[in-house]
Protein backbone atom coordinates (compact mmCIF):
# COMPACT_ATOMS: atom_id res chain seq x y z
CA UNK A 1 0.00 0.00 0.00
CA UNK A 2 1.48 3.59 -1.21
CA UNK A 3 2.12 5.74 1.89
CA UNK A 4 1.49 9.37 2.40
CA UNK A 5 3.82 11.20 4.51
CA UNK A 6 4.00 14.99 5.61
CA UNK A 7 7.79 16.36 5.02
CA UNK A 8 9.72 18.75 6.98
CA UNK A 9 13.38 19.76 6.49
CA UNK A 10 15.51 22.39 8.64
CA UNK A 11 19.39 22.88 9.21
CA UNK A 12 20.05 22.27 12.63
CA UNK A 13 23.84 22.44 14.25
CA UNK A 14 26.10 25.67 13.83
CA UNK A 15 26.10 27.52 10.25
CA UNK A 16 29.37 25.78 9.47
CA UNK A 17 28.45 22.14 9.38
CA UNK A 18 25.86 20.88 6.83
CA UNK A 19 23.65 19.41 9.16
CA UNK A 20 19.97 18.46 8.21
CA UNK A 21 17.00 17.06 10.16
CA UNK A 22 14.29 15.61 8.61
CA UNK A 23 10.75 14.88 10.29
CA UNK A 24 8.56 12.27 8.15
CA UNK A 25 4.61 12.39 9.51
CA UNK A 26 2.85 9.35 8.66
CA UNK A 27 -0.14 10.89 7.31
CA UNK A 28 -1.68 8.19 5.13
CA UNK A 29 -4.85 7.93 7.39
CA UNK A 30 -5.38 11.42 7.41
CA UNK A 31 -5.34 11.12 3.58
CA UNK A 32 -7.21 8.76 3.39
CA UNK A 33 -10.23 10.08 5.55
CA UNK A 34 -9.84 13.13 3.46
CA UNK A 35 -10.14 11.37 0.31
CA UNK A 36 -13.31 9.36 1.61
CA UNK A 37 -15.29 12.75 2.62
CA UNK A 38 -14.30 14.28 -0.97
CA UNK A 39 -16.23 10.90 -2.35
CA UNK A 40 -18.78 10.99 0.05
CA UNK A 41 -19.56 15.30 -0.89
CA UNK A 42 -19.07 14.10 -4.66
CA UNK A 43 -21.83 11.43 -4.28
CA UNK A 44 -23.78 13.74 -2.54
CA UNK A 45 -23.87 16.46 -4.11
CA UNK A 46 -25.08 13.65 -7.25
CA UNK A 47 -27.68 12.90 -5.18
CA UNK A 48 -28.71 16.12 -4.84
CA UNK A 49 -28.60 16.82 -8.44
CA UNK A 50 -30.86 13.90 -9.49
CA UNK A 51 -33.27 14.55 -6.61
CA UNK A 52 -33.90 18.36 -7.33
CA UNK A 53 -34.39 17.04 -11.09
CA UNK A 54 -37.12 14.48 -9.71
CA UNK A 55 -39.01 16.98 -7.78
CA UNK A 56 -38.72 19.51 -10.88
CA UNK A 57 -39.98 16.68 -12.59
CA UNK A 58 -42.80 16.12 -10.22
CA UNK A 59 -44.08 19.78 -8.85
CA UNK A 60 -44.03 20.12 -13.19
CA UNK A 61 -46.21 17.09 -13.61
CA UNK A 62 -48.93 17.97 -10.15
CA UNK A 63 -49.30 21.25 -11.81
CA UNK A 64 -49.81 20.14 -15.44
CA UNK A 65 -52.28 17.53 -13.61
CA UNK A 66 -53.90 20.74 -11.93
CA UNK A 67 -54.32 22.89 -14.67
CA UNK A 68 -56.01 20.44 -16.77
CA UNK A 69 -58.06 18.85 -14.27
CA UNK A 70 -59.20 21.82 -13.22
CA UNK A 71 -59.78 22.74 -16.74
CA UNK A 72 -61.72 19.90 -17.79
CA UNK A 73 -64.00 19.47 -14.68
CA UNK A 74 -65.59 22.92 -15.29
CA UNK A 75 -67.53 21.67 -18.01
CA UNK A 76 -69.60 19.25 -15.91
CA UNK A 77 -69.46 21.04 -12.59
CA UNK A 78 -71.35 23.94 -15.05
CA UNK A 79 -73.70 21.23 -16.23
CA UNK A 80 -74.75 20.41 -12.70
CA UNK A 81 -75.26 24.10 -11.95
CA UNK A 82 -77.15 25.59 -14.76
CA UNK A 83 -79.79 22.67 -14.22
CA UNK A 84 -79.94 22.85 -10.64
CA UNK A 85 -80.67 26.18 -11.46
CA UNK A 86 -83.46 25.58 -13.96
CA UNK A 87 -84.95 23.16 -11.74
CA UNK A 88 -85.32 26.09 -9.71
CA UNK A 89 -86.72 28.62 -11.65
CA UNK A 90 -89.52 26.13 -13.05
CA UNK A 91 -90.24 24.09 -10.20
CA UNK A 92 -89.78 26.36 -7.69
CA UNK A 93 -93.79 26.57 -7.11
CA UNK A 94 -94.50 23.05 -6.97
CA UNK A 95 -91.59 22.00 -4.51
CA UNK A 96 -92.34 22.22 -0.77
CA UNK A 97 -90.22 24.44 1.30
CA UNK A 98 -87.58 21.86 1.94
CA UNK A 99 -87.10 20.85 -1.44
CA UNK A 100 -86.45 24.12 -2.31
CA UNK A 101 -83.86 24.85 0.73
CA UNK A 102 -82.06 21.82 -0.51
CA UNK A 103 -81.57 22.93 -3.94
CA UNK A 104 -80.28 25.99 -2.79
CA UNK A 105 -78.03 24.35 -1.12
CA UNK A 106 -76.97 22.18 -3.97
CA UNK A 107 -76.92 25.63 -5.83
CA UNK A 108 -74.62 27.08 -3.05
CA UNK A 109 -71.98 24.14 -3.26
CA UNK A 110 -71.63 24.12 -6.87
CA UNK A 111 -70.82 27.47 -7.16
CA UNK A 112 -68.45 27.14 -4.12
CA UNK A 113 -66.71 24.27 -5.79
CA UNK A 114 -66.61 26.16 -9.28
CA UNK A 115 -64.90 29.10 -7.12
CA UNK A 116 -62.34 26.33 -6.14
CA UNK A 117 -61.26 24.87 -9.33
CA UNK A 118 -61.04 28.06 -10.82
CA UNK A 119 -58.69 29.13 -7.73
CA UNK A 120 -56.67 25.92 -8.35
CA UNK A 121 -55.95 26.85 -12.03
CA UNK A 122 -55.20 30.53 -11.02
CA UNK A 123 -52.79 28.80 -8.26
CA UNK A 124 -51.08 26.65 -11.07
CA UNK A 125 -50.86 29.18 -13.38
CA UNK A 126 -48.15 31.02 -11.06
CA UNK A 127 -45.37 29.08 -12.47
CA UNK A 128 -46.47 27.38 -15.44
CA UNK A 129 -46.66 30.65 -17.30
CA UNK A 130 -44.20 31.72 -19.35
CA UNK A 131 -42.64 35.40 -17.48
CA UNK A 132 -40.96 38.49 -18.66
CA UNK A 133 -38.61 40.22 -16.07
CA UNK A 134 -37.78 43.89 -15.95
CA UNK A 135 -36.92 46.62 -13.62
CA UNK A 136 -40.11 47.67 -12.22
CA UNK A 137 -40.74 50.64 -9.47
CA UNK A 138 -42.63 48.89 -7.00
CA UNK A 139 -44.14 52.35 -6.58
CA UNK A 140 -46.05 51.93 -10.08
CA UNK A 141 -46.76 48.32 -8.77
CA UNK A 142 -48.55 49.67 -5.53
CA UNK A 143 -50.38 52.45 -7.56
CA UNK A 144 -51.51 49.76 -9.80
CA UNK A 145 -52.83 47.48 -7.03
CA UNK A 146 -54.69 50.42 -4.83
CA UNK A 147 -56.54 50.94 -8.51
CA UNK A 148 -57.48 47.26 -8.69
CA UNK A 149 -58.98 47.17 -4.55
CA UNK A 150 -60.47 50.80 -4.98
CA UNK A 151 -63.98 49.74 -4.07
CA UNK A 152 -62.58 47.88 -1.06
CA UNK A 153 -60.43 50.88 -0.16
CA UNK A 154 -63.49 53.16 -0.37
CA UNK A 155 -65.71 51.02 1.15
CA UNK A 156 -64.02 50.45 4.16
CA UNK A 157 -62.15 54.11 4.61
CA UNK A 158 -58.84 52.25 4.65
CA UNK A 159 -55.52 54.60 4.91
CA UNK A 160 -53.14 52.87 2.96
CA UNK A 161 -49.72 54.58 3.61
CA UNK A 162 -45.85 53.49 2.44
CA UNK A 163 -42.29 54.12 2.76
CA UNK A 164 -40.73 54.79 -0.80
CA UNK A 165 -40.22 51.58 -2.60
CA UNK A 166 -37.27 50.18 -4.47
CA UNK A 167 -37.06 48.99 -8.14
CA UNK A 168 -37.16 45.48 -8.60
CA UNK A 169 -36.32 43.70 -11.42
CA UNK A 170 -39.24 41.08 -11.74
CA UNK A 171 -42.00 40.64 -13.26
CA UNK A 172 -45.42 42.97 -13.29
CA UNK A 173 -48.41 40.88 -13.05
CA UNK A 174 -46.97 38.65 -10.35
CA UNK A 175 -46.04 41.94 -8.36
CA UNK A 176 -49.06 43.37 -8.59
CA UNK A 177 -51.28 40.03 -7.80
CA UNK A 178 -48.76 39.70 -4.44
CA UNK A 179 -49.57 43.37 -3.19
CA UNK A 180 -53.33 42.63 -4.33
CA UNK A 181 -53.99 39.82 -2.29
CA UNK A 182 -51.48 40.76 1.17
CA UNK A 183 -53.52 44.43 1.08
CA UNK A 184 -56.73 43.31 0.21
CA UNK A 185 -56.59 40.61 3.17
CA UNK A 186 -55.66 43.68 5.14
CA UNK A 187 -58.58 45.24 4.63
CA UNK A 188 -60.82 42.22 4.65
CA UNK A 189 -59.99 41.08 8.10
CA UNK A 190 -60.40 44.18 9.56
CA UNK A 191 -61.21 44.90 13.01
CA UNK A 192 -63.75 47.84 14.27
CA UNK A 193 -61.42 50.13 13.33
CA UNK A 194 -60.51 51.76 10.02
CA UNK A 195 -58.06 50.06 8.28
CA UNK A 196 -54.72 51.22 8.52
CA UNK A 197 -52.13 49.21 6.63
CA UNK A 198 -48.40 50.26 6.43
CA UNK A 199 -45.68 48.72 3.84
CA UNK A 200 -42.17 49.31 4.42
CA UNK A 201 -39.02 47.68 2.47
CA UNK A 202 -35.82 47.60 4.27
CA UNK A 203 -32.69 47.09 1.90
CA UNK A 204 -30.16 44.13 4.05
CA UNK A 205 -27.29 42.51 2.13
CA UNK A 206 -28.74 40.32 -0.70
CA UNK A 207 -32.47 40.71 -0.67
CA UNK A 208 -35.22 43.69 0.51
CA UNK A 209 -37.66 42.85 3.30
CA UNK A 210 -40.96 43.82 2.76
CA UNK A 211 -44.16 43.98 5.59
CA UNK A 212 -47.58 44.69 5.46
CA UNK A 213 -48.89 45.81 8.38
CA UNK A 214 -52.10 45.86 9.20
CA UNK A 215 -54.58 47.15 12.51
CA UNK A 216 -57.20 43.91 11.77
CA UNK A 217 -58.45 41.28 13.44
CA UNK A 218 -54.82 39.57 13.74
CA UNK A 219 -54.58 35.38 13.72
CA UNK A 220 -54.06 33.30 16.67
CA UNK A 221 -50.33 32.14 16.69
CA UNK A 222 -51.74 28.28 16.64
CA UNK A 223 -52.86 28.86 13.01
CA UNK A 224 -50.07 31.22 11.70
CA UNK A 225 -48.61 28.21 9.79
CA UNK A 226 -51.43 27.03 8.37
CA UNK A 227 -52.75 29.97 6.47
CA UNK A 228 -50.53 29.74 3.62
CA UNK A 229 -51.26 26.20 2.57
CA UNK A 230 -54.27 26.02 -0.52
CA UNK A 231 -57.63 26.30 0.42
CA UNK A 232 -57.14 26.12 4.49
CA UNK A 233 -59.47 29.05 6.25
CA UNK A 234 -59.90 30.11 9.60
CA UNK A 235 -63.34 31.74 8.94
CA UNK A 236 -66.68 30.41 7.94
CA UNK A 237 -67.54 31.70 4.53
CA UNK A 238 -70.87 33.45 6.45
CA UNK A 239 -68.49 35.49 8.41
CA UNK A 240 -65.87 36.31 5.76
CA UNK A 241 -66.25 35.04 1.93
CA UNK A 242 -63.28 33.21 0.47
CA UNK A 243 -61.69 30.22 -1.20
CA UNK A 244 -58.19 30.53 1.23
CA UNK A 245 -56.56 30.39 -1.94
CA UNK A 246 -55.16 34.33 -1.53
CA UNK A 247 -52.23 33.33 0.52
CA UNK A 248 -51.53 30.10 -0.89
CA UNK A 249 -50.88 32.38 -4.38
CA UNK A 250 -48.92 34.86 -2.26
CA UNK A 251 -46.82 32.65 -0.81
CA UNK A 252 -46.31 30.54 -4.96
CA UNK A 253 -45.23 33.69 -5.75
CA UNK A 254 -42.51 34.62 -3.31
CA UNK A 255 -41.12 31.06 -4.40
CA UNK A 256 -41.31 32.49 -8.03
CA UNK A 257 -39.47 35.44 -7.36
CA UNK A 258 -36.55 33.24 -5.32
CA UNK A 259 -37.72 34.93 -1.73
CA UNK A 260 -40.14 33.58 1.49
CA UNK A 261 -43.30 35.03 2.96
CA UNK A 262 -44.13 35.22 6.80
CA UNK A 263 -46.75 36.27 9.07
CA UNK A 264 -45.77 37.77 12.85
CA UNK A 265 -49.40 38.43 14.85
CA UNK A 266 -51.70 38.28 18.05
CA UNK A 267 -54.90 38.00 17.63
CA UNK A 268 -57.12 40.81 17.94
CA UNK A 269 -53.66 43.09 17.50
CA UNK A 270 -53.36 43.18 13.84
CA UNK A 271 -50.54 41.32 11.73
CA UNK A 272 -47.50 41.96 9.85
CA UNK A 273 -46.72 39.76 6.31
CA UNK A 274 -43.66 39.89 5.91
CA UNK A 275 -41.49 38.69 1.97
CA UNK A 276 -38.44 39.01 0.82
CA UNK A 277 -36.99 39.59 -2.79
CA UNK A 278 -33.53 38.95 -3.47
CA UNK A 279 -31.95 41.68 -4.98
P1 LIG B 1 -59.33 33.52 2.45
O1 LIG B 1 -59.22 35.00 2.71
O2 LIG B 1 -60.11 33.21 1.23
O3 LIG B 1 -59.79 32.76 3.65
P2 LIG B 1 -56.44 33.49 2.39
O4 LIG B 1 -55.51 32.46 1.83
O5 LIG B 1 -56.30 34.88 1.88
O6 LIG B 1 -57.88 32.94 2.13
O7 LIG B 1 -56.26 33.54 3.96
C1 LIG B 1 -56.27 32.36 4.74
C2 LIG B 1 -56.67 32.71 6.17
O8 LIG B 1 -55.69 33.56 6.77
C3 LIG B 1 -57.97 33.51 6.25
O9 LIG B 1 -59.07 32.64 6.36
C4 LIG B 1 -57.77 34.39 7.47
O10 LIG B 1 -58.24 33.72 8.60
C5 LIG B 1 -56.27 34.53 7.60
N1 LIG B 1 -55.79 35.89 7.19
C6 LIG B 1 -55.22 36.20 6.02
N2 LIG B 1 -54.84 37.50 6.01
C7 LIG B 1 -55.18 38.01 7.22
C8 LIG B 1 -55.03 39.29 7.84
N3 LIG B 1 -54.45 40.32 7.22
N4 LIG B 1 -55.49 39.43 9.12
C9 LIG B 1 -56.06 38.39 9.76
N5 LIG B 1 -56.23 37.15 9.24
C10 LIG B 1 -55.78 36.96 7.98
Amino acid sequence: MNRCYDVYAFKIGSPESREVAIIFNDITRFKDTENKLKEYQHSLEKQVVVRTKEQAKSNADLEHFAYVASHDLREPLRMITSFLQLLERRYKDQLDTDANEFIGFAVDGAKRLDAMIKDLLAYSKVSSEEREFSLIKLENILEKTLINLKVQIDENNAIITDDPLPTVNRNNKLLVQLFQNLIGNAIKYRSHDKPQIHKSPKEEKNQYIFSVKDNGIGIDSEHQNRIFTIFQRLHRNDEYEGTGIDLAIAQKIIQELGGAIWVESELGKGSTFYFTIPN
